[in-house]
């Protein structure tokens, strides 16, 4: 069992795009080592060949309408009726689509007046069904995907609704409280209000039923997920934790997580300085409450963007005799 995510088709799937060629994408090749990719090209599933002439947006009468170039064909009804049938009942956790492509692209698609210049830009046919009808996914194209931090937030949504989607599916109340537990810390990084509102539901007062309690901790859980962590917030939760071990450290070790505080809050060091610190003191006290936080680990290491290659040289650039 994985999360699941659908995948332009030509990111690497197949050689479908409308001239034959194919896209390779490493993130997308790394990622299925973690998620289920549900490979989908729209223009094959209306029935266009490879290659084909390439489709446009034009705004018609004002209305978006899907044109083949040069023949001028309105495929409009075709990929309408393609994707209100393919959407009907799919249960992913997001979505990589292919950037500026008239089908698929997200917010990058070039939209043309009937005589042929470019007036605005917005969304694919297939990528606005996937916005309107999943709001609350992570949707995002490839080329997005290559900026770390919207590559991290992608993640860590798609991990938090997958890991929220099997609870719902147990309808056990404890395992909620158990969500919720262990992902407090990583709520609270990313939305203070919305994480104290859903402690209260999980608490339950009103002795609620686990679908009501479910759905109103869903609405929540994705208000609280709407942008990515907040540098201010994850500093609070990073003292936070370090509390836990106020007591067992020497001062010499408090001051340099500190001084390594303050360079993540200048914004000169990364997070995962400190959280390795944090991850080491959890192992060396045993600190079981900490050691469960999906703040730690919210997404599989093995998912980690690279560090940048220059910063490990793969060889030794000094010794001249070796190289
Ligand atoms: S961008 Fe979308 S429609 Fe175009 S080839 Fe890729 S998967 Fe097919």
């Amino acid at each position: 069992m994985k999360p699941k995510i659908i995948v332009s088709r030509c990111l690497g799937f197949d050689h479908c795009r409308y001239d034959g060629s194919i896209i390779p994408s490493q993130i997308v090749e790394k990622l299925q080592e973690e998620v289920e990719c549900i490979p989908v090209c729209p223009e094959l599933a209306i029935g266009l060949g490879v290659p084909r002439q390439p489709v446009r947006i034009v705004f018609i009468d004002g209305e978006r309408r899907l044109i083949q170039d040069k023949s001028g064909e309105d495929l409009t009804l075709r990929m309408s009726a393609f994707i209100k049938s393919f959407f009907e009942g799919i249960d992913v956790q997001g979505f990589i689509l292919k950037a500026k492509s008239p089908s698929c692209g997200v917010r990058d698609v070039k939209i043309y007046t009937p005589q042929g210049t470019v007036f605005a830009q917005g969304n694919g046919f297939f990528a606005q069904e996937a916005l309107t009808r999943h709001p609350h996914l992570p949707i995002e194209t490839e080329k997005r995907l290559e900026n770390i931090a919207i590559y991290e937030h992608f993640l860590q949504k798609v991990f938090t609704l997958y890991e929220f989607s099997q609870v719902k599916a147990s309808q056990s109340m404890k395992k909620l409280v158990d969500f919720h537990t262990r992902y407090k810390l990583f709520l609270l990084a990313h939305h203070q209000r919305e994480t104290q509102l859903l402690g209260k539901i999980v608490a339950n007062a009103e002795k609620n039923d686990f679908v009501t309690v479910a759905r109103e901790y869903e609405i929540h859980l994705h208000q609280a997920l709407k942008r990515a962590m907040n540098r201010k917030l994850t500093i609070n939760v990073l003292y936070h934790a370090l509390g836990y071990f106020k007591d067992r450290l020497t001062s010499r070790e408090k001051q340099l997580f500190l001084r390594l505080l303050e360079q993540f809050r200048q914004g000169t060091v990364p997070l995962a300085a400190l959280t390795g610190i944090l991850r080491s003191w959890i192992e060396r006290f045993e600190e079981e409450y900490l050691a469960k936080q999906a703040f730690f680990t919210p997404y599989p290491e093995e998912l980690q963007p690279k560090i940048e290659k220059d910063n490990l040289p793969p060889r030794n650039y000094w010794d001249w005799e070796e190289s």
